[in-house]
Order: C-alpha cells, then sequence, then structure tokens
C-alpha cells in the first residue's frame, strides 16, 4: 500500500470487520454471565490505556486484542439484563449494525443535497415518534445526542417563543423531581438558579398544579413566567406529572409547555402507559431518549417540537459558504433546525431496528418490562423489612431496608448506602441510589429487553441477604 494514504485492502478490512462482528455478537452471547459493574481507577487505567500516540502502527489482530483484553473488561455494562440502576440502555444488535452502516458509509445527516435519504429518515422517524405521542402533523423535531440536548433545545424555543429579550425576568417552573439537566440548560441560556421554579409534588410525587398555579400568579405581577417543564418519567420515581392540567394552565397563562419524556415518553406503546401520558401531545415540545426505552445504541435523543418551523425559526443562519446546499421547506436541511452542522446518521440504527422487529415487538417489550417493575415492587412489599417508598409507576420503584422498625433515617441511610456497595461489588446487579423528599433510596428501574423474571428475582433476594448481612454487621 501507498504510505501516503490511509487505505486498505478489502481482504484487510474483510478480515477486521468479520472479527469486530463476532466481537459484538460474543458480547451480545456473554452479556448475562459477565459482571455488571466493572471499575478501576484513574492510575490502573493510565497504565493501561495511556501515552503518546504511537509513530508506527500495529496490526489488526492484536489491536482488536488490545480493544478485548484493555478496553472492554474496564466497563461496565449498561446493557446487562441485572442493570436496574440509572435509566438502564440496551441497544439491539439491529441497532448497532444500523450504527456500523451509518459510520461506514460515513452519512452525512446535515443537508438535503447531501444527503436526502438521511433527512427523508429522519424525517420519517420523528414522524413515528409525532404519531405515537398524538401529536398534530405540524410537529416535527430532529435527532439529538440525547436527552440534555433536547432539553436545551426545548428551553431555547420557550425562550424565543415566549420571553424574547426580558431574559433577566423570565420563570421557568418544574417540579423539584425535575433532571439535573433543566437546571443546566436554564444555566447555558444565562438564566440564574432562582429563575427556574422548584414546584413541590403531591403524595405520588407529580407536580402539584394548584401549588403551580400559585407560583405562576406570586410571580406574574413582578417578573416573567414564560415555560413549565412537566416531567414524563421522572429519573427518581417514574412519576408522570398531570400533563393534562399542566397543558390547561399553560394555554390559560401563555406558556410554554415542554415535556421531559426523555425516559418515560416511548411508554405510549403501552396502554398504561398511554393512560398515563395522556396529554402529553398537549406540548410545545417533547424531550425522548430512543436510547433508553426505544433500545438504540448510544447516542440518540429527539427534541419533538409542535410546530416543526418554530426549530427552523430559532437554529437557522445561511453564511455564503452553505449557499449551495441551502434548504427549503420540503428539502429540509436538519443542520438549519439545532445547534449542529455536522452530524451524524442517528435515523438509521432506529429506522432499522423498528422496520425488522415491528413496532408489535416494541410494544410487547415495553409492556413486559413495565411488569417486570411491578413484579420487583411486589417481592420487595413482600419483605416486611422493605419500605416502598414510591411504586413502580412507569418501571422504576424505589425502596429502602429498613433494618429495625425503630431505625431512625440516618441509620438507614448508612444501611442502604452500604446495601448499593455491596450489590455493586458483588458484581450481580446494579441498582442506584437517589433522595426523595430527603429520604434516601435505592431505586430499581426495569428497561432492558434481556431483562427476564430471574434477573429480578436474583437482583431483589440479593438485595435482601445483602440488607440482612449489612444490619447483622451493625449491631
Ligand atoms: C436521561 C434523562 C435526561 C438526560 O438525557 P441524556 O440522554 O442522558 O442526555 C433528561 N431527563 C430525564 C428524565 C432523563 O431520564
Amino acid at each position: 500500500m501507498n504510505e501516503t494514504t490511509l487505505e486498505m485492502s478489502s481482504t484487510e478490512m474483510r478480515r477486521l470487520g468479520h472479527a469486530v462482528v463476532e466481537s459484538i455478537i460474543r458480547h451480545f452471547e456473554t452479556l448475562p454471565e459477565q459482571r455488571v459493574v466493572n471499575w478501576s481507577g484513574r492510575d490502573e487505567m493510565e497504565r493501561i490505556l495511556g501515552g503518546p500516540a504511537p509513530e508506527e502502527g500495529m496490526g489488526l489482530d492484536e489491536l482488536l486484542g488490545e480493544f478485548e483484553e484493555r478496553v472492554a473488561p474496564h466497563m461496565s455494562h449498561v446493557d446487562h439484563p441485572r442493570m436496574f440502576g440509572f435509566i438502564p440502555s440496551a441497544g439491539t444488535f439491529v441497532g448497532a449494525m444500523g450504527d456500523a452502516l451509518a459510520a461506514g458509509y460515513n452519512i452525512y445527516a446535515g443537508t438535503w443535497i447531501e444527503g436526502a435519504a438521511a433527512q427523508q429518515l429522519e424525517l420519517t422517524v420523528v414522524d413515528w415518534f409525532r404519531r405515537w405521542l398524538g401529536m398534530p402533523e405540524t410537529a416535527g423535531g430532529t435527532l439529538v445526542s440525547g436527552g440534555s440536548v433536547a432539553n436545551l433545545t426545548g428551553l431555547i424555543l420557550a425562550r424565543e417563543e415566549r420571553l424574547g429579550d426580558l431574559r433577566e425576568d423570565g420563570v421557568i417552573y418544574t417540579s423539584e423531581l425535575a433532571h439535573s439537566s433543566v437546571d443546566r440548560a436554564a444555566r447555558i441560556l444565562g438564566f440564574r438558579p432562582d429563575q427556574v421554579r422548584k414546584v413541590p409534588t403531591d403524595d405520588r410525587y407529580r407536580l402539584d398544579v394548584a401549588a403551580l398555579a400559585d407560583a405562576v400568579a406570586e410571580d406574574a405581577p413582578r417578573r416573567r413566567p414564560f415555560c413549565v417543564v412537566a416531567n414524563a418519567g421522572d429519573t427518581t420515581t417514574g412519576s408522570v406529572d398531570p400533563l393534562t392540567q399542566i397543558a390547561d394552565l399553560c394555554t390559560d397563562r401563555g406558556l410554554w409547555m415542554h415535556v421531559d419524556a426523555a425516559y418515560g415518553g416511548f411508554a405510549v406503546l403501552d396502554p398504561r402507559g398511554r393512560a398515563l401520558l395522556a396529554g402529553i401531545e398537549r406540548a410545545d415540545s417533547v424531550t425522548l431518549d430512543p436510547h433508553k426505552w426505544l433500545y438504540t445504541p448510544y447516542e440518540a435523543g429527539c427534541i419533538l417540537v409542535r410546530d416543526f418551523q418554530r426549530l427552523y425559526d430559532a437554529f437557522h443562519i445561511l453564511p455564503a459558504y452553505l449557499v449551495d446546499v441551502a434548504g427549503g421547506p420540503r428539502n429540509v436541511n436538519m443542520c438549519d433546525h439545532g445547534l449542529t452542522l455536522s452530524r451524524g446518521c442517528r435515523a438509521l440504527k432506529i429506522w432499522m431496528a423498528i422496520k425488522h422487529f415491528g413496532l408489535a415487538r416494541y410494544r410487547a417489550v415495553i409492556g413486559r418490562t413495565m411488569d417486570l417493575a411491578r413484579y420487583a415492587q411486589e417481592l420487595l412489599e413482600a419483605n416486611p423489612k422493605i419500605e416502598v417508598v414510591s411504586p413502580a409507576v412507569l418501571s422504576v420503584v424505589s425502596f429502602r431496608y429498613i433494618p429495625s422498625p425503630g431505625s431512625g433515617d440516618e441509620a438507614i441511610e448508612r444501611v442502604n448506602q452500604e446495601i448499593r456497595q455491596r450489590v455493586w461489588d458483588s458484581g450481580k446487579a446494579m441498582i442506584t441510589s437517589s433522595r426523595v423528599r430527603d429520604r434516601y433510596v435505592l431505586r430499581l428501574a426495569v428497561v432492558n429487553h434481556n431483562a427476564r423474571r430471574s434477573d429480578v428475582e436474583e437482583t431483589v433476594r440479593l438485595i435482601e441477604e445483602l440488607g440482612a448481612a449489612v444490619s447483622a454487621d451493625r449491631s
């Protein structure tokens, strides 16, 4: 090969490609037997993976060997069937291959002329989401890296549409359980922390609409209420705010309604989820995360807007060097509808997986994971030492182990921290913690398509055993 190019022979490409696919298949096949939590400290990782770039290249077999020996073992598996922490994320193999195709063809998904099919795939996939949510035909959106960027985009639109130049006075309302990306988006947009008002929640951890109405009324004379960010599946409890009532209030008060449905949105594919999410179709903008409950490999988020044109109004700029590829109302340039000019084709992996499995399979899987969360709740409730703090609403249940009836909150917190740590150390499962009204809770979120009843049973049993062991150690 000419040493001033980066070309490879077909034989080399084929060998590497086949070996990579075999490696990925091995990952899928051996996942249930692997440890869930794997991590090493910085010093060790520096030793294994640090150092300057090599001047001379190495062979492909050896290189793939390095990935398998030095990289892969030092990562926890968010796609593990017993990963119940945070919001888990198990991609499908079809989705992974879709990403391989998008990377291999190096698809550019910024402009129509450079990627008409990529733009259309994105329009199509986002239109599927629009239909599922029941939003009007004017609605549309774009795929972004994730919920954080989608929330930021939603807040940018809210500011553009409802606040204008009055940034100093604007107030955003959200529940005390809102995701931190809402605070971060507000910070990026130059709002002070006091401009994000946290409204209390009711006994089911949903935003208290009466309290919201009071807060808006109280602020209105002096400040400029302009946006409500409602939760559709908050990260700690999975609760869904009363979206219809919030929509009524927003209409009444002229507020932008953004729904953070990063985790919960795809539950509309299940009848119970559909009922809980009623009212989401009235939002001005919605955040969705296909890389959570739609089983798309990282990264894939989505901002869906009631009036697609609003994205164009907020983001469109046409410099001289892009005039040749300028978009139009039909031949849409996604780069005119968001933060980024160069964009990969996230739509392909979503499109391929849904086309392959069919929507019915997705409905069944989402329904089954909801059932599993309820099953987890039943198993936890059956143990008198365990207090369920928030029941499984979508597919998250939060709880605490109570070592003895008289235990105070601090003692309970220490015991539960220790349980969480020992679950991780066991390698058998992953659960994470959060706080509900100042109480430390453990939470178990069932999302992954590969989770079975036995995985839930084993994990609850592990928690029970560790709870008993930790209590015994401490008494
Ligand atoms: C995950 C999540 C986010 C952030 O999304 P990323 O894809 O991690 O950027 C925001 N809101 C909620 C409710 C989430 O669950």
